[in-house]
This record gives C-alpha cells, structure tokens and sequence, in this order.
C-alpha cells in the first residue's frame, strides 16, 4: 500500500511493513494455505521487529503507538493473500495482548506481555460457545469458587489461534444472577490441568489460521489471572468490540482493494473479441463500482478511526464501517472472480482465495445482522 493521505505520518512505517511482507511472509502464504497451517514463526519474525508491540507500552516490552498507526499496520498487512493469518496474528497482538495490557493484573501482565509481544507466547479470545455467539449472554461457561481458587467448566468454539494458544482470555459467568455484572474473563495458561483442544475445524476460507474447539474441566485459576476485577468480563469485552470490529473492518477493506488492483491488471492483459476485456462497458462497470464501494466504506473507517482515536463514542459509526465494508469486500472478491473468468475460480489466481477468506468478515466479531441491528437501535432513539 502506497501511504494514503489519511496516513501520511506513517509512511516510514507502511513501507517497512510492506517490504517485510513482500519479503519474509508473501513467499509461503500458498503454501501455508494448503498445509492449513502457518510456522509460529511468523509471530516471532514479527515480534523480533517490534510489530507485535503496537498499542503496547514500553514498560511491558512494546513499541507503543495508537489505533490510527495500529489502523495503517491492519491496512497494510492486511494485504497479503491470507485473511486467516493476518486476523490470528491481529487477534494476538492487537486485541489479546491489548485487553491483557488494559485490564490485566500485574501479576498476569508480566506473566504473559513480555513474551506475547516477543511472539514466543501466543494469546487467543474465547468469547464463542457452541449454544451462544451473538447472543453472548447466554454463555454457559461457569467459573466457581472453591477455597481460594476458581474452577471453570464448559466449551468455546471457533476459536482463533485455540490449537496453538499459549494463554487465553475466557470469559465466564461467575454469578449467573448478577446479570452483565456476572460476567469475568480469566487468564488461562493451556498448560493447566483440565484444558483440552476438542477440535480443530475445517473451514470455507482461513485455511492457514487455526480455529478450534475448546474444552475446560476443572481448570483451577487462582485471582491473579482474573482479568481486571470480577464482574467486569461484560463491560470490558463492550469496551473492546470497536477496537476489535475496526480491526476487521480495516483487514477487509486492504483485501477489496488488492481485488480491484488485481481485476484492474487482468482486464487490462485479457482479450476477446479482439479488444481488451478492460474495454467492455459491463467490465468498466464493475471496476467502477468496486472503486466506489472502497473510496465510500473508506471514508467512513477512517471517521469511525479519528472518533475512536480521540476517545469518543464510535459504536454506531464502526457498526456502519464494518457491515458497509464486510459486505462490500464480499461482493467485490466475487466481482473479481467474475473479471477474470474461469480464471477466477481456479486456485492458480487470487480472487478465489480472497472470496472465501473475506466470507467470514461479515460474520466474525458481530455479523452485518448485528451490525444492523446497533445502526437501527441509535436511528430510534
Ligand atoms: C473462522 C472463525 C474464527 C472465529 N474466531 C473467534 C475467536 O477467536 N473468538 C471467539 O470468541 N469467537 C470467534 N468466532 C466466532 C464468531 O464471532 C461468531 O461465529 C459470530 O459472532 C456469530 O455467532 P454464531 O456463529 O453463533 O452465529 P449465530 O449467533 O447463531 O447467528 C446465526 C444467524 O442468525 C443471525 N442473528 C442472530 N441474532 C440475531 C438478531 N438479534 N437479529 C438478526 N439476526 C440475528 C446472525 O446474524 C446469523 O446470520 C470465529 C468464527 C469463525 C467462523
């Protein structure tokens, strides 16, 4: 990515992110997507870097920066051609390790920071169960008192980074009767006794990254790995979601944008009928189009950015960017396919890829019905 206007600040550091990318990452993804799977290494490259550090402070070992540099690095590394791997480191560094930073006791933040910023301890968010996703209240996960420890019982699903976790975040009910406030989040270390990988999934899209299913029986934790205080779990994981959501929403819109690059090169090398495709009005169509939903969905990002960077209240406007843009890349990775043909279907080009990763976006993190639902609820009042 060429620094837009809105990051002109951190053009240095788009330019090193992208020749990093280019250099150490873009070379494996093909193969990284058909062994399901991506080296740890990639967290430790990118830690060794400092880039696991961003929105972390120095004290805990980070490279600091705000939401609009974390934003330029989500639109930067979210061109390469691996939704799942961008989102699972994403998911590490910039919202695991960020909650850890902003809620955690000391105790768990210098268990845990220093090495998850290295990129030696790698962090997932289990918030999903299989009977509750967008109705997150009605988790069954329980955490109970016994002496002076707590015991967590229950299941996660489609959890990002679940198989090869070093610590999660998992929110529980501690006092089912105490409604929102009845809601924490532990530290759990995978090496507790109890914790068990029931499942890794196989999925549509996001071949590198793995998604799994969780099982915790009795895993005892003591106070110092509940996440800030007790009942807060709801509050903070409210707190986190626009962080979250724009994150998503920054990931899809790099990926509609190599789409139009890419359908815009192909139409422009393709003939038929003796012209170039790029010359047929209906091509020239969806290549406008394209360029439109991605300069609109843009713009408004950026404004739900500036208003959370400044502190201000931008559910509404990230649940606008995010349905906007989530849908948006959909349908310009299926138009890209559609440019390039039976080309577009085979794995010999991107587009295929970009489709089934970019699928997921309009559900993962509050799906676009979700999304809808925020936007309606602030127009009635
Ligand atoms: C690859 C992958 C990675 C993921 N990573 C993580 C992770 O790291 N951590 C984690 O905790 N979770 C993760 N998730 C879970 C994800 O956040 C959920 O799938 C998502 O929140 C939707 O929940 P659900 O799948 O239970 O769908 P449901 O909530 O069952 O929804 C089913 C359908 O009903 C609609 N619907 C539900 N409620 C309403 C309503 N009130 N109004 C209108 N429509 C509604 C939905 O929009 C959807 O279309 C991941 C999922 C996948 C597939």
């Amino acid at each position: 990515m060429k620094a837009a206007p809105y990051y002109a600040e951190h053009e240095n550091f788009i330019d090193a992110v992208s020749k990093l990318c280019e250099r150490e990452l873009a070379p494996h993804l093909s193969s990284w997507e058909k062994a399901e799977h991506f080296p740890n290494d990639v967290f430790t490259t990118l830690g060794s870097q400092g880039y696991l550090g961003l929105l972390i402070s120095e004290e805990h070992g980070g490279s600091g920066g705000d939401y609009k540099l974390a934003g330029a690095w989500c639109e930067v590394f979210g061109e390469l051609a691996s939704v799942g791997l961008t989102v699972a480191v994403n998911m590490h560094s910039l919202v695991i390790s960020h909650a850890l930073e902003r809620f955690g006791t000391p105790a768990a933040k210098s268990a845990w920071l220093p090495k998850a910023v290295a990129g030696e301890a790698i962090g997932a968010y289990a918030f999903t169960e299989p009977g509750a996703g967008s109705d997150l209240a009605r988790i069954r996960t329980v955490a109970t008192r016994r002496g002076d420890r707590w015991v967590i019982n229950g299941s996660k699903t489609f959890i990002t980074n679940g198989a090869r976790a070093d610590f999660i975040l998992v929110l529980t009910k501690t006092d089912p009767k105490a409604g929102y406030g009845g809601f924490t989040t532990f530290v759990v270390d995978t090496k507790s006794k109890g914790f068990k990988v029931s499942k890794k999934l196989h999925k549509l899209g996001w071949h590198a990254s793995d998604t799994a299913e969780l099982v915790f029986e009795d895993v005892e934790v003591d106070d110092s790995c509940i996440l800030g205080k007790l009942g807060e779990g709801w509050a903070q994981a409210a707190s986190n979601l626009n962080w979250e959501r724009l994150m998503l929403t920054l990931t899809s819109l790099a990926g509609a944008r190599q789409c139009l690059e890419s359908s815009i090169t192909y139409a422009g090398q393709r003939e038929a009928f003796g012209k170039k495709i790029e010359s047929f009005p209906v091509i020239q169509r969806y290549i406008s189009e394209m360029r439109r939903k991605i300069l609109l969905g843009e713009s408004l990002a950026h404004r739900a950015l500036d208003v959370l960077c400044a502190g201000g209240d931008c559910r509404t406007l990230v649940a606008m960017a995010k349905r906007m843009l989530c849908d948006d890349a959909v349908w310009i990775a299926d138009k890209a396919i559609q440019v390039h043909g039976g080309y577009g279907y085979t794995t010999e080009f991107l587009p295929e890829r970009w489709w089934r990763d970019l699928r997921l976006m309009p559900i993962g993190g509050g799906t676009s019905e979700i999304m809808a639902n925020i936007i309606i609820k602030e127009l009635s009042k």
